[in-house]
């Protein structure tokens, strides 16, 4: 995995001038103005939470997951509309029930929802536009080993951003407590990108260069600045649904190594840090106490996954189990919030979403998360 600075350094090195590069990245930054305001502080809530992953079909277990499980958030995977292939889809009735049935058992709800990934389904002929586009003007399209459809990376600098704000208000006036955005992220499963028109037109204005000719590293800066703000203003929409409520927002980082996931820049966008650790990552504990320290003051939330296009935890309970204990020891003993698959998410194309098997059904499950929420 390329580090930024060694790929800023590669990129330096290619044309000509690190002193170059440098002066002419500050420059784009300075041109990056904040437009939006930053998210206010987290909700007390957020910093103490034990948070349990939930279906629309979970609204059964809710007195479970807070009398036997000690959980205070349910970070609901139910979206209003077909989008990513993976995310299991319900109703704007169904997410405000959910909501209402959890806030009745004193929980928290934090909605999840894909910010750039989108099946082929979705991409109805006015939405062409939004997708990231190569620098040949080619749409960036991907397959994941986990999903069997086409998939599409949206841009955040088309009116795509205002439709997922629009998905944040309706959150919001649901009664969500917060929004999750996954997959942020420009470059990672496409290459390089984006220079769709409205990246064009807007790196033009800001900087007077064309994008296609600039440098990569003042390219990154413009999406790091294109991604912050379309936090930002996700956020806002779901704030002015919800104008008394302290709403959590935050995004999946997967991969701090990656430019747009950096989370000195990311996270400035949120007030809660959200990392995604994988079974198995070498120095867990050290990277979790690195990226601890990039905003000790906002709370940092941390979920196991399996690898993608792993099944060692499909119809292995046991094993999912241990390796849950090892990474919710780690994350118990920093000082951090856990974030749990309360049901083993599907690895397999032909069924996305989620598995049978749960915490609710499965007692070796059960008694590692009940064991360390409860510490
Ligand atoms: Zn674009």
């Amino acid at each position: 995995m390329m580090t930024r600075r060694k790929f800023v350094a590669k990129v330096a090195a290619m044309s000509g001038g690190i002193v170059l590069i440098k002066s002419r990245q500050a420059a784009a930054e300075r041109s990056a103005a904040t437009i939006l305001p930053e998210p206010r502080e987290a909700p007390e809530w957020a910093r103490k939470a034990r948070i349990l992953s939930a279906e629309y079909r979970d609204v059964p277990h809710l007195k479970r997951a807070r009398e036997e499980f000690r959980a205070t958030v349910m970070l609901l995977y139910c979206c209003p509309e077909t989008t990513n292939g993976w995310c299991p889809a319900g109703t704007w009735d169904q997410i405000a029930f959910f909501i209402q049935q959890a806030h009745a058992q004193n929980l928290k709800v934090v909605c999840y929802y894909d910010t750039t990934t989108m099946e082929e389904s979705f991409l109805s002929p006015e939405r062409r536009e939004w997708v990231q586009t190569t620098i040949e003007g080619k749409p960036c399209s991907f397959t994941r080993r986990h999903v069997w459809h086409l998939r599409y990376a949206f841009c955040y600098n088309t009116p795509w951003s205002q439709h997922v704000a629009r998905i944040a208000r309706g959150y919001a006036a649901a009664g969500a407590d917060g929004i999750f955005l996954d997959n942020p992220n420009y470059y990672s499963f496409t290459g390089i990108t984006c220079f769709c028109k409205f990246c064009r037109q807007g790196f033009k204005q800001e900087t007077g260069q064309d994008l296609q000719q600039a440098d990569e590293a003042v390219r990154i800066a413009f999406h790091q600045k294109s991604l912050r703000e379309h936090v930002k203003r996700v956020y806002a929409a779901a704030g002015e649904a919800a104008p008394a409520k302290q709403m959590v927002m935050t995004c999946n980082t997967s991969n701090p190594a990656l430019p747009m996931q950096r989370l000195d820049n990311l996270g400035q966008a949120e007030n809660v840090i959200f990392r995604e650790t994988f079974a198995g990552q070498k120095h867990a504990k050290e990277n979790l106490r690195r990226d601890a320290a990039v905003f000790p003051r906002k709370p940092l939330w941390v979920i196991l996954t399996e690898g993608s296009g792993a099944k060692g935890w499909t119809g292995n309970a046991p094993k999912a189990a241990a390796q849950y204990d090892e990474c919710l020891g780690i994350i118990m003993e920093l000082g951090l919030c856990p974030v749990v698959w309360a049901t083993i998410p599907s690895q397999n194309p032909l069924r996305p979403g989620f598995t049978d098997d749960s915490i609710y059904n499965q007692p070796e499950l059960a008694k590692v998360v009940a064991k360390h929420f409860s510490s």
